[in-house]
Formats: structure tokens, sequence, C-alpha cells
């Protein structure tokens, strides 16, 4: 393990100000799961990529965990456990696809420690970016391995220059509830919608989100969902122990008298570099009749996928996870 200096700041004001006082050396860690256990253990490392040498702890910060409710719907602090999340009265009231999301993560143990804030920032689990010995385009080399070597858990839509599959299951379920992130930094605070806060690889191939290295999350706001809207959450995993998604879906969506689907959305996890809002699945629905239409619907997503050598099977798999999803969430 690479030596490091810890910080313990006690507000998010002197957490982003020692952000930016150490610039690229510095990062934050919340339950250290995937920087520290991950990244900094597996020496993740590249000219794009320094490992830090200074790490700020945000869970010294009081007022950044715990679940309340307000007019605009949840708050959820960063630093909240995933094991909160999932045990809060009120997510599993008002959004229990989070809370079903949330289960599936990785195990109890981790669980009880991991944060929302991490999961959603947590890096690729992509082989080789993980791999000590391949200096690949997120590390700040020149190459995709995956397009020559063993892609069968990568990207099967939006991949360009870099494969990787976006790794947490909260994002996906949160993308779902059109929930947004609040960030806080050096100059000020922001509210960015999940919609906006993923990018792929032609954005930025070094980063996966919009967050800037001196910025820190605070908290996610999702709104409370329309009166009886339907929501479900479905992970396939290559083992039934904790493992990562090879497909996930997740959808939230509201039904007319005649169980037609009015308005809502669908979305993947383990398919893109991002989770993937599934608008060619949803626009076919629209205004039609879920239990009449969701198969031809849930083809739709064969139009934008393009798979690589090893891993078609990721088609089948989530045009199948798409329409159990769909009609799981149904009733
Ligand atoms: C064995 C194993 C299995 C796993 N399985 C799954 C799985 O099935 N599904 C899944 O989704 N995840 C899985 N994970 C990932 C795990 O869920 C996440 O690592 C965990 O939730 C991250 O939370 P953390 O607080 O420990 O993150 P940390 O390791 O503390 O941080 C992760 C990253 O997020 C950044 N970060 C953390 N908090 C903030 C914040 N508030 N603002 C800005 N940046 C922040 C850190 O700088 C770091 O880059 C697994 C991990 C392991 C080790």
């Amino acid at each position: 393990m690479k030596q490091f200096d810890l910080y313990e700041p006690t507000s998010v004001s002197e957490a982003a100000g020692l952000l930016n006082q150490f610039g690229a050396g510095a990062k934050v860690v919340a339950g250290g799961s995937d920087l520290l256990g991950g990244v900094m253990k597996d020496w993740v490392q590249g000219k794009g990529m320094p490992l830090p040498t200074q790490i700020i702890d945000l869970t010294t910060i009081p007022n950044l965990t715990g679940v309340t409710t307000s007019s605009d719907g949840l708050h959820i602090g960063a630093t909240t456990t995933l094991t909160d999340v999932i045990d809060s009265a009120d997510v599993q009231k008002s959004i229990p696809l989070l809370s079903s999301a949330a289960a599936t993560v990785a195990s109890p143990l981790i669980r009880n420690f991991g944060t929302l804030g991490g999961n959603i920032n947590q890096r690729p689990r992509c082989w080789f970016f993980r791999g000590e010995n391949f200096n690949c385009y997120k590390k700040g080399g020149d190459f995709c391995y995956s397009v020559t070597g063993d892609n069968r858990y990568h990207a099967i839509i939006g991949g360009e220059l870099c494969y990787i599959v976006h790794p947490s299951d909260t994002a996906t379920a949160l993308l779902a509830l059109n929930a947004s992130a609040k960030l806080s930094g050096p100059s000020g605070d922001r509210t960015v919608a999940f919609d906006q806060y993923f990018h792929g690889p032609r954005e930025d191939v070094l980063t996966e989100n919009v967050l800037r290295p001196n910025e820190i999350m605070t908290e996610v706001v999702i709104p409370t969902p329309a009166a009886g809207a339907k929501m479900a959450w479905n992970k396939l995993k290559d083992r039934q122990v904790y493992d990562f998604a090879v497909v996930s879906v997740a959808t939230v969506f509201t039904v007319d008298g005649s169980g037609n689907w009015q308005d809502g959305r669908v979305t993947l996890g383990g398919v893109a570099p991002v989770p993937y809002r599934a608008q060619v699945v949803e626009d076919a629905m629209k205004g039609k009749n879920i239990q009449q239409t969701i198969k031809q619907a849930a083809a739709q997503i064969r139009t934008v996928a393009r798979p690589m050598s090893l891993n078609a099977y990721k088609i089948d798999l989530v045009q199948g996870l798409i329409e159990r999803t769909v009609l799981q969430a149904l009733g």
C-alpha cells in the first residue's frame, strides 16, 4: 500500500478546501472499500491517474449522513451506509427500488461500511483498468485492451475508446428515480441531475462523471414518485454470492386505468460506461398496453446494442431482464 497522509475534516468546506489545496494528489474517502481496499492496494495508477498522497476522510463530517424527508423528496447524505439506506423506513416506503438495488450490492459486511456516495463514485471494475500491467486509456495510456482481449463483461452500448461498464447498482436505480446529486466545492454548491452526472469516454476517458477534482458529493435528492408509481429492480450476476451486475434493470413508471404506460424510465446497469437510460424501450411503451407491448418494446434494445467479440450474450440477457422487470413492477 502506498503511504498517505490522512485528514479528518469536520465540515464540507474544510474538506473541499483540502482538496483544493492538494490538487491531483488528494482524494476523498468514505468507507474505503474501493479507494483503499481496491484502487490503492492494487496500485491502479498511470500518468493520468496518480495514486493519492493525501486522503480526506468524509466520515468525520457529522452532517453528511442520514435520510431526511422534505417537500422536494428524500435527501440521503453521501456518507450514509448502504445498510442504513436499505433499512430506512422512508426509503422502503417511498422508493423501495433503491432499497432493493442497494441490497444487491456486495456483501453485508461491505454494505455496513460502504456508503452511497462511495458506491456512486466508485471506479470501474474492468480487469484491464484494475490490472497493474495494463496502461489503458483510463489511466492515461493509449489503448483499450478489451478490444482485442477478454471482453465478456464489457460494454455493449456506448463504448468508444474505452469499453468499461459502470459498476454502481445504486446509480442505475437513482437514474430510474430521476434523482439529483448535490455537489459542493470551493466555488460553491451545485445540483446535477443523474441524467447529466455520468459521462462516457468521449467526454473524458479519465473520469466517469462531472464531479470536479475539488468537489464533494454531499447528498442525493430523490423526488417523491408520482402517486401509484410502479417500480422494480433486477440484477443478474455470474454467481449467487456477492458480485457486480452482468446486467441489471431498474424501472419506475405510471400506468393508466387500462394498463397503458403513461410515463417512466427503464435504466440499465452492466451494459454501458454510464448507467444507461433505455429510451428506445420507454418510447416503444409510451401510451401502449404494457402486457401486450413489453416483449416488442424490450427487443428495441437490440437497435442500440453494438456487442464486442465475447459479449453478445448480454443482449439476450438484458432484453429478457427488461421484460421481466417491467412485468414484475406491473404486478
Ligand atoms: C468485494 C466487493 C464487491 C462489490 N460488489 C459490488 C456490487 O455488487 N455492486 C456495486 O454497486 N458495488 C459493489 N462493490 C463496490 C462497493 O459497493 C463500493 O466500493 C462501496 O459502496 C463504495 O463505498 P465506499 O464508501 O467504501 O467508497 P470509497 O472506497 O470510500 O470511495 C469510492 C470512490 O468514491 C469517491 N467518493 C466517496 N465518497 C464520495 C463523496 N461523497 N463525494 C465524492 N467522491 C466520493 C472516493 O474518492 C473513491 O474514488 C463491491 C466492492 C467490493 C470490495
